[in-house]
């Protein structure tokens, strides 16, 4: 992998995003009248190194065995792989031990997974459930049917006008009724890092538990599940480098242990008798049927991808692209960016005067500038925002300035046309 500009130590070192598009094929795509893909989706979803493509192909060429079953060697080899990139991906969360970290198929399942597990065995009627205005559908829609059935109430605190979360507000609402603070690390819409260090806290010391969304943020930002003391953590590993299909959740051991499990079946089982049956250790526990296994390798591919690359030197080449694109962006006349949270990562929703979001980035397709449009799986916040859509860039550590500058090309292109016809 080539990922450094020169010879000097690691640590002082800037990334190089141009060596490191060489990392991943699909960057290479050409499209529009010979122009190179420019990908500026990353908050949908990722592009893949090379890296990461070939541990699934090797699982599957190579070692293509069922997991914790069979004795053969195919299955020694699976089990060894997939129990290490558990082991791998642990440690870069931080995670206390690999009994705290579930496979899951993605962010929305981790948080499903807790609202049947925990929420629907431990809320009472007239509990609450404290989430932020600027969550994702995932970490909103779960804890709506969880209260719905147990006659417990969401609680939603609102932003304020730069993005950022009402602070005053949520401390109102933390009240000792509320069970569980969900919240989102990093928006997916305005690209706001909460400080959910301080938010755990707070919910701490009026008896909560605290799960927070890292679907946007585990990417990005250096993450430590000890030092932000969360009770659950969840993330995606499509988004992160990794595969499609294949993502985590964090929870303290003595939480995984007194939820009942999310889905039944093989796998984890102690013993099944004709009228019960008996759950095997977490977390497999939470692990029914044969898992993604070539998709947990491949995530151990990409957290081991990012750590050589090095999450501050990732972090601080995305503040500098988010920096730039910011100014360039906001230099365009007409267009409005949503979101100016001081604490930020590289998600930039925008509306352009008089043309729909969704022109906008079928616009901006045309000239091989991929972006996104749409409501973002965030409706209540469209509703706050007084939108019924936005388009959105969103950067990664690939993706550098010409990237921006294609972007502002294709967005003053749009201008012209939808303002001429
Ligand atoms: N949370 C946030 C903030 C997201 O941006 C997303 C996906 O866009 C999710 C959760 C859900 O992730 P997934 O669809 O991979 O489960």
């Amino acid at each position: 992998m080539s990922v450094l500009t020169s010879k000097e130590p690691a640590e002082i070192q800037a990334l190089s995003p141009q060596t490191v598009r060489a990392d991943f094929p699909a960057l290479d795509r050409i499209f529009a009248d010979q122009q190179r893909l420019v990908y500026l989706d990353n908050a949908a979803t990722t592009q893949k190194p090379r890296a990461v493509l070939e541990a699934t192909r090797r699982y599957y060429e190579e070692s293509a065995g069922n997991v914790h079953r069979a004795v053969h060697r195919l299955a020694a080899e699976a089990t060894e792989l997939y129990e290490a990139a558990r082991q791998r991906i642990a440690k870069f969360i931080g995670a206390p031990s690999t009994r705290s970290m579930v496979f899951t198929h993605g962010a929305t399942e981790g948080f499903n997974l807790v609202a049947y597990g925990w929420a629907r065995k431990f809320l009472k009627a007239g509990d609450e459930i404290l989430v932020t205005e600027m969550e994702h559908h995932s970490n909103f829609v779960p804890w709506q049917r969880a209260a719905q059935e147990r006659g417990a109430v969401v609680r939603i605190a609102p932003i304020l006008e730069d993005g950022t979360l009402d602070r005053v507000a949520f401390a109102r609402l933390l009240t000792p009724r509320v069970k569980l603070v969900a919240v989102t690390h990093a928006s997916n819409v305005l690209g706001t890092v909460n400080p959910v260090a301080e938010l755990i806290a707070a919910a701490h010391a009026i008896g909560a538990l605290a799960l927070v969304d890292a679907a946007q943020s585990a990417p990005h930002l250096p993450l430590d599940v000890r030092a932000l003391d969360a009770d659950f953590l969840a993330f995606s590993g499509h988004k992160m480098l990794g595969p499609t299909g294949i993502g985590v959740l964090y929870a303290r051991e003595t939480l995984l242990e007194a939820m009942d499990p999310f889905l039944t079946g093989g796998e984890m089982i102690s013993k099944v008798f004709d009228d019960h049956a008996t759950w095997a250790d977490i977390p497999q526990k939470f692990e029914a049927g044969t898992p993604h296994i070539a998709g947990a390798i491949g995530l151990g591919a990409a957290v081991d991808y990012l750590e050589r690359l090095g999450r501050e030197r990732v972090r601080q080449h995305e503040q500098q692209l988010t920096a730039y694109a910011l100014e360039r962006l906001g230099d365009l006349p007409g267009l409005r960016i949503f979101g100016r949270a001081p604490e930020r990562v590289g998600v930039i929703s925008f509306a352009l005067d008089g043309v729909h979001p969704h022109d906008v980035a079928q616009f901006c397709d045309q000239t091989g500038v991929a972006i996104r449009a749409g409501h973002l799986c965030a409706q209540p916040l469209m509703h706050r925002l007084d939108v019924p859509a936005l388009s959105r860039a969103s950067l990664y550590l690939y993706n550098a300035t010409d990237d921006v500058d294609r972007l502002v090309e294709a967005l003053q292109a749009a201008q012209r046309f939808f303002h001429a016809t």
